[in-house]
């Protein structure tokens, strides 16, 4: 018991609110499941940065990050889910009811559903945050459209680099990846396609150094990390695909991940830990679109009402 919840037990308690944590919501709010989502320090993840969201069906023209997410909020809102502008700081996954320590709370809760996301892995060179948005992106689908007939430059060379990249060609004139060895990481089956690609060019062995413009992205300083050499390349945009991070240092050690540290989840989303689930990208390495958090989070929310059922 706890002052905060003055002797509730919450039934669901949500750790984050991009489109994983507030479909949810949504799910568990219509179960009558009261949820309570902690937003976290950005309310709507990732797709709250995104200018315009094209792939999300029922927007035929398309629907900015931020009002997606309002109508997200307002929808969950609807059915008496509760929102609080709090971030997650401990969470206690040992026993049952769990429970959470926030900023301004504590909470127990009979289920969780950790729905943290990823952080894009960001370069860390001078110029790459002021350009965020005025050509430096880290999502190929989500802003591609805006480089129709562009030079463009991906930096990475994993999976993710190459099917971006090659995502980028159906737009861009022309896609440079760069890459700091001499050897992608990404598998035979891109690989082929990125070298057969009449767009497509690399530049190996290389890393950024800066990132400059006048208001957008014009060009990029690099170096040769062989030879030491320095140069410049003009440039409409930046894409960086070097990895994520899923945002899992709440929970390290007390939930099972894979190597690259996404927690780990059955296809009912559930993790290791009983009536933890978790949705969206914190699980999710391959897909992270909204859609497919949107449908976790939805999975998610319809386990932790049978797992209350069952447990009750
Ligand atoms: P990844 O496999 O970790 O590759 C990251 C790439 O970025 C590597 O080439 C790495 O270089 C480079 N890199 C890392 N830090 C860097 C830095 N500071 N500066 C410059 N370059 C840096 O990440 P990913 O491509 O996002 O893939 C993540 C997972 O999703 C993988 O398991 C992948 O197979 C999977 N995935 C699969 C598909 C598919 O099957 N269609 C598509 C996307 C992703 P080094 O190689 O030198 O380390």
């Amino acid at each position: 018991m706890t002052a905060e919840t003055n002797g509730n037990i919450l039934k669901t308690l949500i750790i984050g609110s991009g489109p994983a944590g507030l479909a949810a919501a949504l799910y568990a709010a219509r179960a009558h499941l009261d949820p309570l989502v902690l937003s976290g320090m950005d309310l709507g993840g990732q797709v709250s940065i995104t200018h315009i969201v094209e792939n999300y069906p029922g927007f035929p023209e398309g629907i900015g990050g931020p009002q997606l997410v309002e109508n997200f909020q307002k929808q969950a809102e609807r059915f008496g889910a509760r929102l609080e502008f709090d971030t997650a700081t401990e969470v206690d996954l040992s026993s049952r009811p769990f429970r959470v320590t926030t900023w301004n709370a504590e909470y127990l809760a009979e289920t969780l559903i950790l729905a943290t996301g990823a952080t894009p892995r960001h370069l860390e060179i001078p110029g790459e945050e002021a350009f965020v948005g005025r050509g430096v992106s880290y999502c190929a689908t989500c802003d591609g459209h805006f480089f129709q007939d562009r030079d463009v430059i991906v930096v990475g060379g994993g999976d993710s680099a190459l099917e971006e990249g090659l995502f980028l060609t159906r737009y861009a004139n022309s896609v440079t990846i760069i890459h700091r060895r001499d050897e992608l990481r990404a598998g035979a089956f891109l690989r082929k396609r990125a070298f057969s690609h009449p767009k497509v060019e690399f530049i190996w062995d290389t890393v950024l150094t800066e990132i400059r413009g006048e208001g957008v992205v014009e060009s990029v300083g690099l170096r040769n990390v062989k030879t030491g050499a320095e140069s410049d390349l003009k440039t409409d945009g930046v894409f960086i695909f070097i990895g994520h991070i899923p945002n899992t240092e709440l929970f390290q050690d007390q939930l099972e991940t894979d190597a690259s540290g996404y927690v780990i989840v059955d296809r009912y989303m559930q993790t290791s830990v009983p009536g933890v689930f978790a949705a969206g990208e914190v699980a999710d390495s391959h897909f992270r679109q909204v859609i497919t958090s949107a449908g976790m989070g939805a999975a998610a929310a319809m386990q932790a009402i049978h797992f209350l059922e069952e447990h009750a």
